[in-house]
């Protein structure tokens, strides 16, 4: 079985707003959750510990996230009026995945570095001693990043353990995202220039066509997309979500790898579940079609990987037909054997393009 890594999970947001627990088994989960609005808010979760080892997902880039007032839920705990508050609720989530990898050092522990990566990547590598499994690694990951006030925060961050930012969700201070389109500000462009001192990796996933293009043209740091489907499969979408041609274009030139989501919503123009949208509308095939089509793109198969958002605002209900928890990202291995990928390929975006990733551009 190939081994899976995931650009894109919010876990501490998760654990903060549903009180969910990563350590219980997903039937578990779900268990506890049958009689509370979770469900209906968030859908089935489809993340635990013993479905990450079924699948053999051995890392998951692991979110701090934290939405602007404007933009709150009626039930949102993880919203900010301010940047001072952005920057509590952000800081918050890094220490609790600081204190949760510190608890439960058998099941999840922190990569800040190649070497960290390595040890964890070696003990997948070995069959486990029967029930201990495997730890599951996380990388941190900032998406929007108004929880950094100003650049001088950047080396405390660093030093904390965070490796990767994204400047965008909806618009931030730094630049056009989701629904609030527009370029980089300057505060962005400094932001960049100074990130790059640390080589953070910039995650390009919510941001705007034209802040992708500059930045592409301008970060000298590492670029990805950590979870982001092709506009060119969404045609008729009003939404700026998805990447143009023109972007992956880019991230492929700098060595860049775009992590493909398996949400509805970003598969099938219109599917929404609160419309009544149903799973069985949207096959597995569907995704796999993203996947395949950021590989045309690229004339090869290095620049493909797979950024779920799994309980990211949903679940179960809002996934392609047929899967039901993180551990049935395996399903992709045949489907993409069925159109002709090689298994070289299918390590790769399984995996085997991440790892490579982040073997570059981690620190040591
Ligand atoms: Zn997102």
């Amino acid at each position: 079985m190939n081994l899976i890594i995931d650009s894109h999970q919010d876990i501490a947001w998760n654990m903060l707003t549903y009180k969910r627990d990563y350590t219980r088994p997903v039937a578990e989960t779900r268990r506890l959750e049958e009689k509370t609005m979770i469900p209906e808010r968030n859908g089935d979760s489809t993340l635990g510990w013993d479905a990450y080892q079924r699948g053999n997902v051995a890392v998951v880039f692991s979110t701090l996230f934290a939405c602007p007032a404007r933009k709150k839920e009626l039930w949102d705990i993880l919203w900010y009026p301010d940047f001072d508050t952005a920057r509590k609720l952000y800081r918050d989530q890094l220490h609790l995945y600081r204190k949760f990898t510190d608890l439960h050092p058998d099941k999840f522990r922190l990569i800040t570095s190649t070497g960290k990566l390595d040890s964890i990547v070696q003990h997948w590598s070995q069959p486990a001693r029967d029930d201990e499994g495997h730890p599951v690694g996380m990388v941190m990951l900032m998406e929007g990043a108004e929880g950094i006030r100003s650049p001088k925060e950047l080396p405390e961050w660093w030093e904390l353990g965070l490796r990767m930012i994204g400047l965008a969700w909806m618009g931030t201070r730094y630049c056009g995202g989701t629904n609030e389109p527009g370029p980089l500000t300057d505060e962005g462009r400094r932001m960049l220039s100074a990130m790059a001192d640390f080589n953070f990796i910039l995650d390009l996933s919510h941001m705007d066509e034209t802040a992708a293009l500059e930045s592409l043209e301008r970060y000298e740091g590492p670029v990805l997309a950590s979870h982001s489907n092709c506009a060119a499969l969404m045609q008729g979408s009003d939404s700026n979500r998805h990447v143009p041609d023109r972007v992956i274009h880019g991230l492929i030139e700098r060595g860049g790898v775009q992590g493909v989501i398996p949400f509805n919503s970003f598969l099938k123009v219109g599917w929404n579940r609160k419309n009544g949208s149903r799973r069985e509308e949207v096959p597995l095939d569907t995704y796999i079609a993203h996947i395949d089509h950021v590989c045309q793109l690229a004339g090869n198969s290095l620049h493909a990987g797979i950024g779920t958002d799994f309980d990211g605002g949903f679940g179960l209900q809002s996934i392609p037909a047929g899967m039901d928890t993180i551990a049935d990202l395996q399903m992709i291995s045949s489907k993409l054997l069925e159109r002709g990928y090689t298994e070289t390929d299918v390590t790769n975006i399984l995996g085997g393009n991440w790892l490579r990733f982040l073997r570059e551009h981690l620190p040591q």
